[in-house]
């Protein structure tokens, strides 16, 4: 057994950085891979296969800047991917809600085992206010948490995300992730979701 403070390998986490829609995650993430390339370290960038919203497999801030990132599907094994390259200072990955709970082990692992940060972005609920896979297996599993914090109309803090028809009226039923992608969504507080 290694006595305390004898473990010299850097500490490195599991972050799971959530929040409703248009809060800011994706170019949040952008600007954490700037941030460790401005220092000479590479990233690895990885996004949801189902998010078509701005084309495969790019990391879109609504800001503008947009940039190239590994697509993961529920087949994308995380470790095979960095064994067969492990010179990466960070792992950042967007649209988290969409991992499988075995991958947010496997990433668990590249954080704790192969000593690399792993930092995801991505929703906490889908419209019906159900947790997604991957957010429930982050919220039991990563290091540390944060929401990103958005605005609903009203002036209150947004923590639902509630899908809208096109006379922009609430839609109760439907599957969590619409195939097409042309939902609609807005970032509403707890008292805007139940009226
Ligand atoms: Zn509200």
């Amino acid at each position: 057994m290694e006595k305390r403070g004898t473990i010299s390998a850097p500490m490195a986490k599991l972050f799971f950085r959530y929040a409703a829609m248009n809060a800011g995650k994706s170019t949040a993430l952008l600007q954490v891979a700037h941030n460790y390339e401005e220092r000479g370290h590479r990233v690895r960038l990885y996004t949801a296969a189902v998010d078509d919203r701005y084309g495969h497999g790019l990391v879109t801030s609504r800001l503008g800047p947009q940039r190239e990132a590994q697509e993961f599907t529920s087949e994308t094994d995380f470790l095979t991917d960095h064994q067969a390259d492990a010179g990466v200072a960070c792992i950042l990955i967007d649209e988290a809600q969409f991992l499988s709970k075995v991958q947010v082990w496997a990433l668990h692992e590249l954080a704790h085992l192969r000593h690399v940060p792993v930092i995801c972005y991505g929703l906490r609920t889908d419209f019906q206010g159900e947790l997604f896979p991957g957010s429930a297996a982050l919220l039991g599993l990563a290091d540390e948490m944060d929401e990103m914090r958005t605005i609903c109309d009203c002036g209150r803090r947004a923590t639902m995300n509630m899908r809208v028809d096109a006379n922009n009226r609430k839609v109760t039923e439907g599957a969590q992730v619409e195939i097409g992608g042309n939902a609609r969504y807005r970032a509403v507080c707890g008292r805007c979701f139940r009226s």
